[in-house]
């Protein structure tokens, strides 16, 4: 099924996939692409809307990224966005230059609400700027509908054309009506109908892959994440039994978190899952191979590789299949350069490395388009429990990165029993929706205390949380001292070989998210 679509071509601004997701959010489909990717390609999309994102540069130097102008003549409505709205009025005779004044963050902004994109906006709203060049003149043809102190032109548009430009980024949250205009400009300007829904994504797509599976079989690795989840979810609703989902318990698993994905996808699961279910124990395996390593690359190059064995080996029992699952999500197509302009940040590969001696004949990526939120969605569309679907991200090596020093399964003990507390208690006090993420550690720090009248000599563990929306940056989260305060002092009682808890207070950069 075709749907309406809308599509963001990037000019190297940061918050090209926040656009993209705003977009979707009020249910229209949205797809990302580079400035550079030939027109013809974007108007094959038929497209019912084009964004223009921001982007470093200034639109009157030489050299900087800009599109073909003929692209203001199709017929089909263009919003431009800070650097995109300084280069439509570029492009089309208005006059862009370095601003007297630079304007950054919250900033209150005067709007025309006779305008299609401000309809129901306050008269002044708060909105988020980000730039040093400013639109001292508005191309012909356009009628100015928004400004600041010192901004002249902070909006403007030819209604007529379709063709609308704001300074302002709408995509951040720090615009307080920010949604609401992208709302508009996709229903009252591009006239979208809103047919981008999870529940029919879910039913259109199990019969699509029931049709392109027909009786194939299908391999999955499953690692208990949310997007492998939903992935294995959503085969065992297309083809059932067809499906085998190889699940490796490594031993570097959160507390329960074996049973929790047995008890979903497992024999006798409640979910009606009828598929063919591996739990591989190479726990002993991992911690003989992990044995006296205490260098973090190191750790995790023999996770990654472990698991492609184990993988293999499996494979190999099952024989040829037809299909590879795999969870690739969206930001990862993005991520790995393949659509948006933002360089490489990592070649993405599903379980760390697929493996090339698996006999397969081609791959199946069903959540190829989706964003992380909508994954979740999907989930629960499934059925999947709200504890597997809203789970937070958790790394490829597991608990073995946030071991610091030696793995050993008294560390990894350890690490579980103070997570499962922690986890428990930002839960209790309904922290767990606000925060991006948060684990606990075990550091590698022995250290003096006394317990009962009696010297221990014992371990120190480091709590982490962190807020962040991309995982580019992130902050330490103000956590309340009495939540500090009843996690410390649970952990100490309840885990053994534990006298001392931190607290991370290192934001990103220059610390990382997780410790190794
Ligand atoms: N580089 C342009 C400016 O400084 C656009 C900035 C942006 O898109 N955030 O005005």
């Amino acid at each position: 099924m075709q749907h309406e679509t809308v599509i963001v071509l990037d000019f190297g601004g940061q918050y090209n996939q926040l656009i993209a997701r705003r977009v979707r959010e009020n249910n229209v489909y949205c797809e990302i692409y580079s400035y550079k990717t030939d027109l013809s390609v974007i108007k094959a999309k038929n497209p019912k809307g084009i964004i223009f994102t921001g982007g470093p540069n200034s639109v009157y130097l030489e050299d900087s990224p800009t599109i073909d102008p003929e692209i203001f003549n199709w017929g089909v409505p263009v919003l431009g966005i800070c650097y995109g709205s300084q280069l439509m009025m570029h492009l089309l005779g208005g006059h862009v230059c370095r601003a007297p004044e630079r304007e950054y963050g919250k900033t209150e902004v005067f709007v025309d609400t006779n305008s299609k994109m401000f309809t129901d906006v306050q008269p002044s709203t708060i909105c988020w700027m980000s730039h040093n060049d400013y639109i001292e003149q508005a191309a012909p043809g356009f009628k100015i509908t928004a400004h600041t102190v010192n901004c002249p032109v902070a909006a403007a548009e030819n209604a007529e054309k379709g063709l609308y430009a704001v300074q302002f980024h709408p995509e951040v949250l720090h615009t307080a009506e920010g949604k609401k205009m992208l709302r508009n400009f996709v229903y009252n300007v591009c006239g979208c109908t809103g047919d981008w829904k999870m529940d029919s994504f879910v039913e259109n797509n199990v019969k699509a892959l029931r049709e392109r599976i027909g009786d194939g079989k299908v391999l999955c690795a499953l690692s208990g994440g949310v997007d492998s989840s939903v992935l294995a979810a959503m085969l065992a609703k297309a083809i059932g039994k067809q499906l085998t989902c190889v699940f490796v318990d490594h031993g570097l698993l959160r507390k329960n978190e074996k049973e929790e994905v047995c008890s979903v996808f497992g024999p006798g699961n409640a979910n009606g899952f009828d598929i063919n279910f591996i739990c591989v124990d190479a726990r002993e395996r991992y911690f003989a191979k992990l044995a006296g390593v205490t260098e973090p690359e190191r750790k995790r190059k023999i996770i990654g590789e472990e698991f492609i064995r184990v993988f293999e080996e499996q494979a190999k029992k099952i024989g040829k299949v037809d299909f590879l699952a795999q969870g690739t999500i969206y930001p990862d197509v993005v991520e790995s350069g393949l659509g948006g302009e933002s360089t490489v940040i990592k070649s993405h590969h599903n379980v760390g490395g697929l493996p090339d001696t698996v006999d397969f004949k081609e791959l199946v990526e069903p959540l190829r388009n989706l964003f992380k939120d909508e994954v979740r969605q999907a989930g629960r569309e499934l059925g999947l429990p709200e504890y597997l679907v809203s789970r937070q991200p958790f790394p490829g090596p597991g608990l073995g990165i946030r071991i610091i020093g030696e793995v050993t399964p008294e560390k990894v003990a350890i690490v579980q029993d103070a997570d499962a507390i922690w986890r428990e208690e930002i839960a209790k006090a309904g922290l767990d929706k606000e925060i991006s993420q948060y684990y606990a550690a075990l550091t590698n720090m022995h250290s003096v205390g006394v317990m009962g009248d009696e010297r221990t000599y014992d371990y120190a563990v480091a709590l982490r949380a962190v807020t962040t929306t991309d995982f580019m940056t992130a902050e330490s989260y103000n956590m309340p001292w009495d939540v500090l305060g009843t996690v410390t002092s649970r952990i100490v009682n309840e885990v053994k070989h534990v006298n001392r808890v931190f607290y991370d207070c290192t934001g990103k950069p220059p610390a990382t998210i997780e410790l190794e």
